[in-house]
């Protein structure tokens, strides 16, 4: 099973930032009303400019039990976010969780 389901840490690093055609209302997926308009061409997941930072889709607790509630209208840096890499690793570290073990888990 997926470490995501007790972590949720990089749903609440970094910026999620992503085109505006993967809007709903553009034709894409992600709900209207979770992301800010940055610019005629981007879109920002709504809380991942703040401090503290915390995507407005997560619900739950980081480290404990965090589900996105938008998970398969998700916009692409969240699809293409890898469990186990370098930035998984900073965004668990951030707070306070140990890296995964990538091998003979
Ligand atoms: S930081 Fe890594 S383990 Fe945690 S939810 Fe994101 S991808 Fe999954
Ligand atoms: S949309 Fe979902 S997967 Fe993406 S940052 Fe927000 S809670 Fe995480």
């Amino acid at each position: 099973m997926s470490a995501c389901t007790t972590c949720g840490a990089c749903c609440a690093c970094f910026r999620v930032d992503f085109a505006v055609y993967e809007m709903e209302d553009m034709g894409g997926s992600v709900p209207s009303g979770l992301a800010v308009e940055v610019n005629g061409s981007t879109m920002r997941m709504r809380g991942t400019d703040h401090v503290p930072i915390r995507c407005a889709a997560l619900t739950g607790k980081v480290g404990e039990r965090a589900t996105c509630g938008i998970y398969e209208w998700r916009p692409s840096p969240c699809r293409e976010f890898e469990e186990g890499s370098d930035a998984c690793g900073r965004a668990r570290q951030r707070h306070g969780l140990p890296p995964l073990a990538l091998h003979g888990g």
